[in-house]
């Protein structure tokens, strides 16, 4: 037994982490359920990836589904259960709270790893959050000491019709709490809330506006205290070794591109074959057949190949070779050539703009006229299929990589891409083109790499 703590009766099965735990648990209890969170967090990151158009509801849907077939049914009983007074509810209310402050304490010593909890923490409430009803919701505002005063009949009756005009639904019947405007500032942008004089009107159907906010801020300012203990339990073995094994199984790579490299265009043919992830190869290709890419993909592959170290002379040189084949020189200079720049750093606000990783071109629109995207997210999987036959890959190869990609595994298919082409085994994922084609190039130039390092 351990005396870490066990959580206090708390009414209700969602809360903001204020109130560490206290009691007794047992150290592989702890662990166990401190390693599935980290399962559930991933989880979280895989659906979001796959289902970024998706409302809170149905991800949260998607991620009980998830989380019912890998086995983590504490979980999903928990964010399924609606009623605090159901059986056993309290041993998930404990089970989620001293996995949330021990997961806490793990990552509070590296940005990267704060960041990745961060985020994934907070998509996790809002989806649970779209679960509770109205009461729990006000339970929930209670017991986290969030208060906004109630706007009173007659005050709603003032601003009805401007209430209305505000697209709020059904004003009569609902109640409406006033802020400060800073509270709902992303709300606020969207023009989805009514603002007099400073003061925010949100109606009690929208009060994720101000309560997912004000759990953001609770995570982020909770790192210095969750340091503190975590500094304060060096002493002891079974503490550490599982804040370390938590620690471990985030890899948060942020991935920098080499920019001292000095990419030949000549060789730029060759690479793409032997090199490119299959979404560059098929950007490539497009550009050298169709002498044109749409903007999205001028500006997906533009950025990537500065990410290899192709310098800014000749970037322009490959692009204007390409396009002056269906457009004349001016019309180059004019329209293509200073966007080059501009994504070189050389002109306008002189941004350092970076290469975009896989969850990013997985969000990318891709109409008919386009070829940027992931071609495992964004093609159809025939279309998939005839462009890896033509890449030379085996059958058993394409079977596995078409059904990865058919069940939304984008970053598993590309792993396998990687692994038929270059026989090469790799323990994890890649998750930036420019990451692949390192390591495609390291793995010509000596062996295997090991990508888990
Ligand atoms: S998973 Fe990433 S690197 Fe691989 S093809 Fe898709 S976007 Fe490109």
């Amino acid at each position: 037994m351990m005396d870490i703590e066990q959580c206090i009766t708390y009414p209700c099965n969602l809360q903001m982490y204020i109130v560490p735990p206290t009691g007794k648990i047992r150290s592989e209890e702890l662990r166990e359920w401190c390693i599935d969170r980290v399962r559930v967090l991933k989880l979280v990151e895989e659906i979001l990836m796959k289902n970024y158009k998706k409302t809170p509801v149905q991800c949260a849907e998607t991620l009980i589904h998830e989380l019912e077939n890998n086995g983590i049914h504490e979980f999903a009983n928990l964010i399924n259960i609606h009623n605090y007074s159901h059986s056993g509810v309290e041993h998930f209310v404990r089970y989620d709270c001293a996995s949330h402050f021990i997961l806490r304490s793990a990552f509070s010593f590296e940005q990267n790893k704060k960041k990745w909890f961060v985020k994934y923490e907070t998509k996790l409430f809002a989806w649970r959050l779209s679960f509770l009803d109205k009461d729990n919701v006000k339970m929930l505002l209670d017991l986290s000491n969030l208060q906004y005063s109630i706007v009173s009949s007659e005050e709603i009756e003032q601003i009805k019709d401007d209430l209305i005009l505000s697209s709020v639904e059904n004003v009569a019947n609902i109640k409406f709490y006033k802020t400060s405007f800073n509270n709902v500032i992303r709300a606020v942008k969207k023009r989805h809330v009514y603002i007099k004089n400073g003061i925010a009107y949100v109606p009690e159907t929208k009060m994720f506006w101000l309560i997912i906010p004000a759990f953001n801020k609770t995570l982020i300012n909770g790192f210095a205290n969750a340091r503190v203990v975590a500094s304060n339990t060096y002493g002891n073995l079974k503490i550490t070794e599982i804040l370390g094994t938590l620690s471990s199984l985030i890899k948060t790579r942020s991935f920098k591109c080499n920019y001292h490299n000095d990419v030949p265009i000549d060789q730029l043919d060759e690479l793409s074959r032997t090199s490119y992830p299959l979404c560059m190869r098929l950007l490539h290709e497009a550009l050298r057949t169709k002498h044109h890419l749409t903007n999205g993909g001028r500006v997906q592959y533009c950025l990537f190949l500065k990410g290899i170290g192709l310098s800014l002379n000749n970037a322009i040189q490959f692009w204007k070779d390409e396009f002056t084949k269906t457009v004349d020189e001016r019309t180059f200079e004019r329209e293509y050539k200073y966007y080059i720049k501009h994504l070189y750093g050389e002109v306008g606000r002189r941004a350092k703009y970076e290469p975009s990783p896989c969850f990013k071109i997985f969000k990318a629109e891709v109409g008919l006229k386009d070829n940027h995207g992931c071609p495992y997210k964004h093609m159809e999987l025939h279309i998939l299929k005839s462009t890896l036959t033509k890449c030379g890959l085996i059958r058993s190869d394409i079977n596995s990589i078409v059904e990865l990609s058919k069940d939304g595994h984008y970053l598993q298919a590309c792993k396998r891409y990687y692994e038929a082409k270059d026989l090469c085994i790799i323990g994890n994922t890649i998750d930036h083109p420019n990451e692949f084609f390192e390591y495609s190039r390291k793995n010509i130039q000596t062996e295997c790499p090991d990508v888990e390092d």
